[in-house]
């Protein structure tokens, strides 16, 4: 039993010496705000995030096997060369991967946005630099123009990308980047009324060195701020010149390019969505494009950590297998936690798209806690496989180098976490 002096000074150390929340706050009769979306709508059959469609089962195993007989013999030599393999290219159109949401009409294969999401996972858990040019060619750019296209752009621009054509999304440039409103690249309406001339520069755009089609985001009149941002679709062959390709520390077989445009002539018919609403279809497009990219991070982790896991339990130390040991296991058993949590997140923000409930917070979370996952297990997969981890030829430490833009493209962390604050703010504060 704690003597009275124990006692007393126990629970001294208990009482906080500043009261955390004014008391003043606690005695009012205002009701605690309620952890939001506990309560929702009731569905007759509730169903685990494990489930999908045949669908989504059948394009999930065609991915995985395109993945592991045609990308997986190429992923080294892309990565050491810097350069996407046409082939691959080739195969992603010809499985019907590059147009996954698109109308059957328009050459499309017309599924679901959960697929989309399957199929980017996929694909990571290979090569990451495949899976972000499918990523931005499907969640981005053809989600664009089925979205905001109208009839007459959709006709013209949807089956080619479907089946042939690559596509890009500019929208960061040099001066701009999570301030992506603060664009300075102009498009300026010529006397005719019928062309823009577009003017300026777009840094780090994925697939530009591939791609034929390119959305661009553009000020039609600074002096309106970010409601002047407008978006157009446009050719390569219009006038948009690949500067300069980057050089990086991983995705390398994913082309990243400086671009510019120096009075590039756009008939107004390219115009997607209204003038001035191109900030929206900005916004509106990150937010669900932050799936993808959170799917991208949940298979690069899971790629890592099966290849690292097989390794782990055929090579022999002290007599047994280096997987059998208890702190080997341990660490396992939590990364394998830890990548069920970010995959499950990935399939709950992508579902409740797809049902048209909100879904931002659960996107940025998403996006945010795989990207934290994927650097973590890559980090120990390599650990895990010891020196063979640290050598180039086994492919482990290029997962933990693309591991690292998952951080960064589509809204770096502090961004997500931003929108998530912003979300507890409008929750908790009175
Ligand atoms: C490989 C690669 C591919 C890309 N692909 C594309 C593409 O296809 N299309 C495209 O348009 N863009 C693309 N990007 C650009 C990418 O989206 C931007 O790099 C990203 O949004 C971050 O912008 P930034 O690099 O200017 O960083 P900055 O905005 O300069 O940020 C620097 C740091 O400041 C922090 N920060 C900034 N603002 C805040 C804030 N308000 N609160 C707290 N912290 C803050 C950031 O979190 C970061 O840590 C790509 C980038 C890379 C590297």
């Amino acid at each position: 039993m704690l003597s009275r002096s124990a006692l007393h000074a126990r629970s001294s150390l208990l009482r906080p010496l500043v009261s955390p929340i004014p008391l003043r706050t606690l005695r009012t009769s205002a009701p605690v705000a309620q952890v939001q979306n506990t309560i929702r709508e009731a569905i007759d059959t509730p169903l685990s995030l494990w489930n999908f469609t045949e669908e989504e089962n059948m394009l999930r195993e065609t991915v995985r096997k395109f993945a592991d007989d045609v990308i997986a013999p190429r992923v080294i030599e892309m990565d050491e060369k810097e350069q996407m393999d046409p082939e691959i290219i080739k195969g992603l159109f010809d499985n019907g991967l590059m147009g996954i949401e698109t109308q059957a009409d328009f050459g499309g294969s017309e599924c679901s946005f959960t697929s989309a999401i399957i199929a980017i996972e996929e694909l990571a858990r290979v090569d990451p630099s495949v899976a972000v040019l499918c990523d931005v060619h499907n969640t981005l750019v053809n989600t664009v123009l089925r979205i905001y296209g109208s009839p007459e752009i959709q006709e013209k621009w949807l089956p080619d990308l479907a089946t042939s054509k690559v596509g890009s999304f500019c929208l960061s440039e040099p001066a701009s980047g999570s301030d992506a409103f603060a664009l300075q690249t102009t498009a300026k309406l010529d006397k005719s009324g019928d062309f823009y001339t577009l003017n300026g520069s777009k840094m780090w755009i994925s697939n530009s060195a591939e791609a034929e089609t390119f959305l661009v985001f553009a000020n039609v009149d600074p002096s309106k701020g970010y409601k002047g941002i407008t978006c157009f679709v446009m050719t390569k062959d219009m006038g948009v010149q690949i500067a300069k390709k980057e050089k990086k520390l991983g995705i390398k077989a994913s082309s990243t390019c400086l671009l510019n445009f120096d009075d590039v002539k756009i008939p107004k018919e390219n115009i997607v969505g209204e003038i001035g609403k191109g900030y929206k279809i900005a916004i509106e497009i990150l937010n669900e494009g932050r799936i993808g990219i959170a799917a991208q991070m949940v298979g690069l982790a899971q790629g890592a950590f099966d290849k690292s896991l097989t390794y782990a339990f055929q090579r022999k130390q002290f007599g047994k297998p280096v997987g059998e040991f208890q702190g080997m296991g341990f660490q396992f058993a939590e990364v394998a936690t830890e990548i069920e949590a970010a995959r499950l997140m990935t399939y709950n923000a992508a579902r409740l798209k797809e049902e048209g409930r909100p879904f931002t917070k659960e996107a940025a979370m998403a996006k945010y806690f795989s990207s934290v996952v994927a650097q973590k297990a890559s980090g120990q997969a390599i650990e895990w496989a010891g020196g063979q981890g640290f050598v180039r030829e086994v492919g482990l430490e290029k997962y933990w180098r693309d591991s690292k833009i998952g951080a960064i493209y589509e809204g770096t962390s502090n961004i997500q976490l931003e929108t998530i604050a912003k979300f507890l703010r409008k929750q908790y504060q009175t």
